[in-house]
């Protein structure tokens, strides 16, 4: 099936550019993937990726007076960079037979879109369009676009099985989109679920991360927590271990995830709270490979997450002194959605986050160095190198806050560096 509709979209000239030097070279190019995807449902892309008949090495003579990155040169992949931004070209291409449930034994070029577009994980997903053939759609992408549904591109227990990452691709877009999963593509994945146990923690915690911060996360985690259990075994039987129907632990954690504000940190403080011990949750964290930064405010978050804070003033400093400014005020915002979604006001964390507030501005508290209202990139443009002078520095203007020499305010503290510390 070719062209089925036409429709023009709005490309920025980079991409025309790419797509016409290709078109006047004699090969075929046309973009495919999320671009397209976004660009149906009227939201603006990401990033922009081609798929082409030209090979790596024709894409280098095309591009000859351009800067490329050979990206990913085993699978076709050459990065052109046009004023400054990166875009992907992928050489058409054939996955062979698949080894382990995620890579395939060899990658094999081929001349057909069609081709390329069969390899794809699912339908919405494979639709291909060029600025004046229009939209080449082989596998119903755009009905299923418009019936909001996620189905995967042929056979679906043979495509989980060939990659069990696109099981967990399909609950992350159903997640960041609020498509329903096609009844035989969510069979599927529940069958070959216990696949995931060999996809590397690295994808699985990109694409677990971009699943919690989607607007509909909380309906996939109810109605796929099971695929998830496969991943974290000891989660889910935590999740399920007190006294709540299971269906409700569920619904009650979506709910509570869905009210907390859309960063990392805050949803997997969330997700991960079911861990009554934060020695668990931090174990799980390491075994994802996140980075430290990100699984010690995690860890924090939760290690206090019972501590007293609107008692009193005093209750109130201290919890202040063992989270940090920023931190505090958002552990009050997690608990207070935990009271709301089990139908309580939330006050007690109203009052509490005023006396945080009012501590923090009336002490100009800082606990740690991201606190300050300098950042180590206005340091260096004032002079200060890059490194271990720049640590030293920060730390001498957090303590400088704290002993009440300087206001916690940029101005204040840059001229205070320039005339106290340089
Ligand atoms: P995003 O908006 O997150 O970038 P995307 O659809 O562009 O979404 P990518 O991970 O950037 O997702 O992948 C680009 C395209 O490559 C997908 O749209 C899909 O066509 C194809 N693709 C990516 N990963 C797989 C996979 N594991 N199996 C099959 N096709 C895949
Ligand atoms: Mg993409």
């Amino acid at each position: 099936m070719e062209a089925e509709r036409f429709v023009t979209f709005d490309l920025p000239p980079a991409v025309r550019e790419i797509m016409a030097r290709l078109d006047r070279a004699g090969y075929e190019v046309f973009l495919v993937g999320g671009c397209v995807r976004d660009m149906l449902r009227g939201t603006t892309p990401g990033d922009y990726d081609m798929t082409t008949s030209a090979t790596p090495e024709e894409m280098h003579s095309v591009f000859a007076g351009y800067r490329t990155v050979d990206t990913g040169i085993r699978h076709g992949t050459v990065t052109v960079i046009v004023d400054g931004t990166p875009f992907e070209i992928t050489t058409y291409r054939v996955d062979g037979d698949y080894r382990d449930s995620r890579h395939p034994t060899e990658v094999r070029y081929t001349a057909s879109l069609q081709e390329d577009v069969a390899r794809r994980d699912f339908t919405v997903n494979a639709i291909a369009y060029h600025p004046e053939k229009g939209l080449c759609d082989y596998f119903g992408g755009c009905e299923d676009l418009e019936k909001r549904v996620l189905r995967a591109v042929g056979d679906p227990r043979r495509r989980f099985r060939e990659d069990a990452l696109r099981i967990l691709r399909a609950l992350r877009f159903s997640a960041t989109l609020g498509f329903l999963l096609e009844e035989e593509t969510a069979a599927a994945a529940r069958e070959a679920a216990p696949l995931l146990l060999r996809v590397s923690a690295e994808r699985v915690r990109e694409e677990l991360t971009k699943l919690l911060l989607g607007d509909h996360a909380s309906a996939v985690l109810s109605e796929f927590a099971d695929i998830l259990a496969v991943l974290f075994p000891r989660w889910y039987e935590w999740l399920l271990a007190g006294d709540d129907p299971a269906e409700h632990a569920l619904s009650r954690l979506g709910a509570w995830l869905s009210h907390v504000p859309k960063t990392p940190v805050a949803r997997y403080t969330v997700f991960l709270s079911p861990f009554v011990r934060t020695e668990q949750a931090a174990a799980q964290m390491d075994a994802l490979r996140f980075d430290h930064r990100t699984r010690d405010r995690v860890t924090k978050l939760l290690s206090h997450r019972n501590d007293p804070c609107h008692a009193n003033i005093r209750a109130a400093r201290r919890f202040l002194s063992s989270l940090g400014g920023e931190d505090a005020l958002l552990l009050l915002d997690i608990r207070r959605s935990a009271r709301l979604v089990d139908g309580e006001s939330g006050e007690e964390q109203v009052l509490a986050k005023s006396i945080v507030r009012a501590l923090l501005e009336e002490e100009g508290e800082c606990s740690s160095v991201s606190d300050l209202a300098v950042r180590g990139g206005d340091l260096i443009a004032l002079g200060f190198s890059a490194g271990k002078e720049l640590g030293l520095t920060l730390r001498a203007l957090l303590a400088a806050v704290a002993d009440g020499r300087v206001k916690n305010e940029k101005t204040a503290l840059l001229a205070y560096a320039q005339d106290e510390l340089k």
